[in-house]
């Protein structure tokens, strides 16, 4: 059932929005050659701490990590290691989550650390680019279908492909509430978007095949063929006025 919110329950949001979006600008500050994903992940955890917060995905169906960074043909969940340095010409991308006040925060993006190829340079941008285009399509009375259609086009456009098997969500008390927002569709098909509903529309990119499969460790997502991935992801509150993004902060 999706859980919509009043306006005080939206403004409650936005305080551990605030927390998100910082925690994750702080991350991508750190991402240089040679800091582990362990490094990286111990700042998020300390920041969303000393701010009275605590990491969404730390503990989540067991996850290790406060935050979830995954390079290059990573594409999600990847766990946070003191043996995993990055590189110079990796993409990292980070996935944060934090709770405050009774709310969920989510956001998520790929840094480039030093000189990227021209193909990784174009796959984050279009990632980017293609999460403004379905936002522009969060407003109340369109349907989900709205949203997907447009994130799924833009890519299509650039060359590259969603990711299917794992998709955008609902978000507020819970960090996965009702609906599935899922980064492909059919414009005017799916859910009506009402007011009050807030949500993560979050793109997974392939620079090739979309198909995904998850590693060993049971977590890592990883691109079947190797391509490279990016990630971008925002929680947003879909008001009267238009969508409000609650985890970007200026
Ligand atoms: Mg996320
Ligand atoms: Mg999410």
């Amino acid at each position: 059932m999706i859980q919509l919110k009043t306006e005080a329950q939206i403004s409650e949001m936005k305080l551990a929005g605030r927390i998100t979006g910082e925690a994750l600008a702080l991350a991508g500050e750190h991402i240089k050659p040679g800091v582990t994903t362990k490094y990286i992940d111990n700042i998020v955890r300390a920041y969303i701490e000393k701010c009275g917060a605590k990491p969404s995905f730390l503990g989540y169906g067991g996850f290790p990590g406060a935050a979830c960074i995954s390079i290059n043909d990573e594409v999600i969940h990847g766990i946070p290691s003191k043996s995993r340095v990055i590189q110079d010409g990796d993409i990292v991308k980070v996935d944060v989550g934090a709770f405050y006040h009774g709310y969920h925060g989510d956001s998520a993006n790929t840094f480039p650390c030093g000189n990227i190829s021209d193909e990784a340079k174009r796959l984050i941008e279009a990632t980017k680019e293609s999460f403004y285009r379905g936002v522009a399509n969060a407003v109340v009375g369109n349907r989900l279908g709205d949203i997907g259609s447009a994130v799924e086009e833009y890519n299509k456009k650039c060359g590259f492909n969603v990711v299917r098997e794992f998709v955008g969500h609902g978000i507020g008390r819970d960090v996965h509430e009702d609906p599935n927002v899922p980064n492909y569709g059919t414009p005017g098909r799916g859910t009506r978007l009402l007011k009050g509903m807030t949500i993560a529309v979050e793109p997974m990119v392939c620079a090739g095949s979309a198909k995904v499969k998850v590693l060993s460790d049971n977590w890592t997502v990883v691109t079947c063929d190797g391509s490279l991935s990016a990630h971008y992801e925002h929680t947003l509150a879909i008001t009267e006025e238009g969508p409000i993004l609650l985890t970007k902060i200026d």
